[in-house]
């Protein structure tokens, strides 16, 4: 069985880097028929925040990235973290450290100074039982190193996206694994908890392959066997520059997406290409397609670009996103966008629970008829709010000029809204022969009365075809909004 997990550390909100690194394990744990473990690593107990916990729990309940077990929380395991640190002592893998902040301080300056290596010197590695004994009893603070083997060659590992991977032994210094304080450092205390979890797949960003070559040591030195690692690309912003909170804000954040209208499978659609392709050109994937095709083998080896263009305000996020959004949005079935467009009228006040009963038909055909033109779920309230409820805001500039055009429309919308109020018929077909007969009498073009409706009706200048409309806006708006043209 396969086992993987995703470990944040609960320091920030989910942004869209941690994002992508669960959904490439749920995705890959779903592909094997295996289990995906949610590990909250909480052992920065300055750092760790209660929002962030619950924000990385809502992010990813959000994306649909399920979990199998946990959420587990790092702390609650401290006790085998410093067990372990305890056994490597124990079986010669790891040492005692006496080595003052000071000590150690003006030997990296020497180093420095000297132009040489940096790492630690190796002071305590040879004590004696002895000397250690000695140092304890009177009472000196020390630390566990991992000592490093002395060996010839090099220390690899083979990566599932970037092949084999190799370091001198030379180069990995005796690191720290238990503090003076007895607290376990990350690179201990992850892999301690990876193998209880008896993680078998560990998929992760590039830039844990420093940690990843000295956490190969550890398990050697713990006698279990080494996962599968697959690291995966950075993303970067289009100055190639690493994206963060700071430098791009809540851009960068699931929750932006969230309560930007974005649809959850829309946007892990969108994640996946950071980093992932097929092999083909394909880029709509349904979430049993994705499955399907997701291979570790196909993660990208370079970095990915989140293209986002702060300069362009029409580019609120990378315009990528958005595509892919408007693809789902245009096109996913009715009934499963409902509950969504559902969601936004509730928090705009706007639901009316007839829409859910005797009026769903109404409700199902006015999203399918006016979703065409919309990008995100918020349009369902912005865009097509006159569908919905009477306080919309009308585009009045092109009014304006319209009526400025042609004066005689704040008498000839009145007009046709009183032929509208005493038709015996109120759809398409009716709608359209009456204005038509009316712009006839009128000698005007049918189109000076039809865009002057559009904005007065709907507050748009474009949209839908106009008679269409009119039957799902329903006869007593459309007849109110273009008398009140008059006002
Ligand atoms: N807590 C680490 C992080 O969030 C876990 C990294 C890992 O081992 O996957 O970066």
């Amino acid at each position: 069985e396969t086992r993987l997990r995703f470990p944040p550390s609960p320091t920030g909100y989910l942004h869209i880097g941690g994002a992508r690194t669960a959904l490439y394990n749920w995705l890959y744990a779903k592909k094997t028929g295996g289990k995906l473990i949610l590990r909250i690593e909480d052992t920065d107990a300055e750092r760790s925040t209660e929002e962030s916990i619950r924000g990385i729990i809502e992010g990813l309940e959000w994306l649909g990235i399920t979990y199998d077990e946990g959420p587990y929380f790092q702390t609650d395991f401290t006790a085998d973290h410093v067990a372990a640190a305890g056994k490597l002592l124990q079986a010669g893998h790891a040492y005692r450290c006496f080595c003052t902040k000071e000590e150690l301080d003006a030997k990296r300056e020497k180093a420095l100074a000297a132009k040489q290596a940096l790492g630690y010197d190796r002071t305590c590695r040879d004590l004696t039982p002895e000397q250690v004994a000695e140092k304890q009893a009177a009472g000196l603070p020390s630390v566990i190193r991992f000592k490093v083997p002395d060996r010839q060659g090099l220390l690899g590992y083979d990566d599932k996206v970037l092949g084999r991977i190799e370091c001198d032994y030379r180069e990995v210094d005796d690191f720290v694994i238990l503090r003076s304080n007895g607290k376990p450092l990350y690179l201990l205390s992850n892999v301690v908890d990876d193998i209880r979890d008896r993680i078998t797949h560990i998929i992760r960003g590039q830039d844990h392959m420093t940690n990843t070559i000295r956490q190969v040591l550890l398990y050697e030195a713990l006698d279990a066997p080494l996962p599968v690692f697959a690291h995966i690309p950075l993303t970067l912003d289009t100055k190639k520059a690493k994206i963060s909170k700071r430098s791009h804000g809540e851009i960068v954040a699931v929750h932006f997406y969230r309560d930007h209208g974005f649809i959850p499978w829309a946007f892990n659609n969108f994640l996946v290409l950071l980093g992932w392709s097929p092999g083909d050109d394909r880029e709509i994937f349904s979430r049993e397609e994705l499955i399907q095709a997701f291979t570790l083998e196909r993660i990208n080896k370079s970095s990915a670009v989140f293209n986002f263009r702060r300069d362009d305000p029409k580019f609120f996020t990378d315009p990528k996103a958005i595509a892919i959004n408007e693809h789902y949005l245009r096109t996913m079935p009715i009934a499963e966008l409902a509950p969504m467009v559902r969601k936004e009228l509730e928090a705009e006040g706007l639901w009316d629970d007839a829409w859910a009963g005797d009026r769903q038909a109404w409700f199902f055909h006015t999203i399918d008829l006016i979703r065409d033109r919309f990008h995100t779920l918020k349009d369902f309230t912005s865009l097509g709010r006159a569908y919905f409820a009477d306080d919309f805001t009308v585009e009045d500039k092109p009014l304006q000029k319209n009526v400025l055009k042609f004066p005689d429309l704040t008498t000839w919308l009145p007009a046709l809204a009183d032929r509208y109020a005493q038709a015996v018929i109120f759809d398409a077909v009716e709608t359209e022969r009456i204005a038509r007969e009316m712009a006839e009498e009128l000698e005007i073009k049918p189109g000076v009365l039809i865009n002057a409706m559009r904005t007065v009706v709907t507050g748009q200048l474009a949209g839908p075809s106009m008679f269409e409309i009119l039957p799902v806006i329903g006869r007593d708006r459309v007849v109110r909004r273009m008398r009140e043209i008059s006002r």
